[in-house]
């Protein structure tokens, strides 16, 4: 047996309530379940603020709804829609309750997208107070354009999903944040990278001394966007969208090499009869289950495949986002002092993925059928053993808010 730090996945929506009020299937009890059962011992879901309520309001909102129910270690981001210099205080208070990362925020979705001189204030008085900034990436001028001409062709079918958002908004969007966080001299962190050359613009910035990381997820590295014209597309739809092949390599090429420093999972359960309501690409909720098959997956087809080293894995899966989302060394660390969150990982054991088998209440799960060799036998949160071969033994409600501190930038 492996035994390795408990996996750290800083990208999760439990119970998100999406577009038209439709709610993720997992929520903070479910998801977490399904999350340790893959070895997950501590997640970071985000904190939405309502029309006037303030960050830090938000963030113990959202704290205490998690509370009581999570099974596993929890931290959470904030999201910014709009920021003022009334707003700046707000960092500091945020500071002081342990919560130093602010996003996802996004540059595409007009209701959600924060204005440019909001964000450029932000990204000074986030720097200032030690707080991190994550951007979702993507470019709102180019999805609309490729939306309007696909909308003119009628042509709006799960196929047309890919198209709608395409590689050129991402890495449009990416260089446009690198360009700003250079000028005002200020670290950046995008999450769930999906090409090749989003990367590569990374990898420029990194070189030329910017602060600039990333991350991306499994459906980047695994799936393409063949998907979209196979049945059951639906299921695939996610922002942004799955990529040509191509791509999946350029991923792995940014995670060997540094580049990318996490893996992350944007674990977002939509139920497959809430992704099958509509069968529009514009329409369709986006988001997929996959905390649960994290490791299992990276570690098949990483280290499995020749493309990561163990040690690699251990530090994209829970070394580095403990150190840049401030969590370290209490978490993503087998060390005296440090929580004693691990998971007992057999190299041998295979397992062929199947939704039944699954933990999290979306009913399905985008690796349908995947085989792995390699899977989790014990779960271990602070010493106390909460997943034994594939059966729950933790306790409701377990989970405890970690405060963040000021991370690293690795
Ligand atoms: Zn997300």
């Amino acid at each position: 047996m492996l035994v390795l730090p408990g996996v750290i996945d800083v990208h999760t929506h439990y119970g998100l309530v999406g577009a038209r009020g439709v709610r993720t299937a997992d929520d903070f009890y479910q998801g977490s379940i399904s999350a340790a059962a893959g070895g997950v011992t501590t997640v970071i879901d985000y904190a939405d603020p309502l029309p006037g309520e303030s960050l830090p309001e938000a963030a113990l909102k959202r704290r205490r709804e998690a509370e009581g129910s999570i099974v596993i270690d929890f931290s959470l981001h904030v999201v910014v829609s709009s920021f003022g210099q009334q707003d700046v205080p707000e960092l500091a208070a945020l500071v002081e309750q342990g919560v130093t990362s602010l996003g996802e925020i996004f540059t595409s979705h007009p209701s959600l997208k924060i204005d440019t001189e909001d964000l450029r204030l932000l990204l000074v008085k986030a720097r200032d107070a030690g707080v991190l900034v994550t951007m979702h990436a993507e470019d709102d001028v180019l999805i609309q354009k490729a939306g309007r001409l696909l909308r003119q062709l009628g042509q709006n079918d799960k196929q047309y999903h890919g198209i709608s958002r395409p590689i050129e908004a991402e890495v449009t969007a990416i260089k446009w944040l690198i360009e700003m966080a250079a000028e005002l001299e200020c670290p950046l962190y995008i999450v769930h990278v999906s090409s090749g050359e989003g990367a590569k613009a990374i990898a420029d910035a990194r070189r030329a001394g910017q602060l600039i990381m990333g991350e991306t997820c499994p459906h980047y590295l695994l799936l393409s966007e063949g998907k979209y014209r196979e049945s059951g597309a639906g299921l695939y739809i996610m922002n942004p969208p799955l990529r040509e092949a191509e791509n999946n390599d350029a991923l792995w090429a940014a995670l060997a090499e540094g580049t990318l420093q996490v893996v992350t999972t944007d674990h977002c359960s939509y139920t497959r009869q809430q992704k099958e309501a509509s069968s529009v690409c514009f329409d369709i909720m986006p988001g997929v289950p996959g905390s649960e098959t994290l490791l299992p997956l990276l570690y098949t087809e990483g280290v499995g495949k020749g493309r990561l080293e163990l040690p690699q894995l251990v530090k994209l899966l829970s070394g580095n986002p403990a150190r840049i989302f401030g969590l370290y060394p209490q978490k993503g660390i087998i060390a005296v002092g440090s929580d004693a969150d691990m998971v007992i990982f057999d190299p041998a054991k295979e397992v062929i993925i199947t939704a039944p088998e699954q933990h999290s209440a979306a009913g399905y799960t985008p690796f349908e059928g995947w085989k792995v060799k390699g899977y989790p036998r014990l779960t271990l949160l602070r010493g106390q053993v909460i997943f034994r071969d594939g059966q729950f033994c933790g306790e409701r409600g377990s989970g405890r808010f970690i405060h963040a501190r000021q991370g690293q930038l690795l």
